[in-house]
């Protein structure tokens, strides 16, 4: 298996490329990196099958729409996603096949409702759902803590303890954690009644990301505007 994590710097956003026998799938592609993208598959010799993000984001602009121009890549969004320009649409459960590597989509929404996860074996992709010693805000596209607090407790804590954690986002330098190391660590994670951890949500009073006025309705379109 081919496992790659890439750093966008300006939303400080995680791309994944993974890749076997010769197919690849992009994770959160960012508009601007694509180039980059393009030149690292095919420099690994891979071709790519599908590109993926979590959910729509607010603070970059995707790159699911020209990733699939460049190379004919199906898109993929979960079901709830307000865009009508993804090839494929998930469920929870689905799964998606790249090589001999599977994704099962883990809808855990909260952050925005369309947001899913991805397990693959011993590794899940959760976008910004759980980030390492925080969660996704939950405070606008339709967020919502309550949703979180089922997602994170009911899901994704659930899988096993060693399952590594890739999240969307870190804006500390951190880049891969544990189901089990977040159950111990996240500070989010400490509120562990719905109430504690909606409160707690509804406290946080952040900013709006500088992009997501842009963003937003970029992505909706797969950031082909
Ligand atoms: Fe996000």
């Amino acid at each position: 298996m081919i496992f790659r994590q890439m750093f966008e710097r300006e939303s400080s956003t995680y791309t994944y490329l993974v890749g076997s026998e010769g197919e690849a799938a992009l994770i959160d592609p960012v508009r601007e990196e694509v180039p980059r993208y393009l030149q690292l598959l095919s420099e690994l010799g891979l071709r790519l099958v599908v590109a993926i993000d979590t959910h729509v984001h607010a603070d970059h602009v995707t790159g699911l729409g020209e990733l699939r121009a460049q190379t004919g890549c199906v898109t993929v969004m979960g079901e709830r996603a307000g865009s009508d320009c993804v090839t494929r649409k998930v469920r929870d459960g689905e799964v998606i096949a790249v090589g001999a590597l599977r994704l099962t989509a883990l809808a855990t929404p909260g952050h925005t409702d369309d947001s899913m996860s991805y397990l693959m074996g011993d590794r899940v992709f959760t976008g910004d759902t759980l980030l390492i010693r925080s969660t996704g805000r939950t405070d606008f596209q339709n967020g919502d803590p309550e949703a979180q607090y089922e997602s994170l407790f009911e899901r994704l804590l659930r899988l096993p303890e060693a399952t590594a954690v890739y999240p969307g986002h870190d804006y500390k330098g951190w880049t891969v954690s544990s189901i089990g190391e977040e159950r111990a660590h996240n500070p989010r994670l400490k509120a562990t009644t719905p109430e504690a951890y909606v409160a707690q949500m509804r406290a946080l009073k952040l900013p709006n990301p500088k992009l997501m006025d842009i963003a937003v309705p970029a992505n909706l379109a797969c950031g082909r505007v």
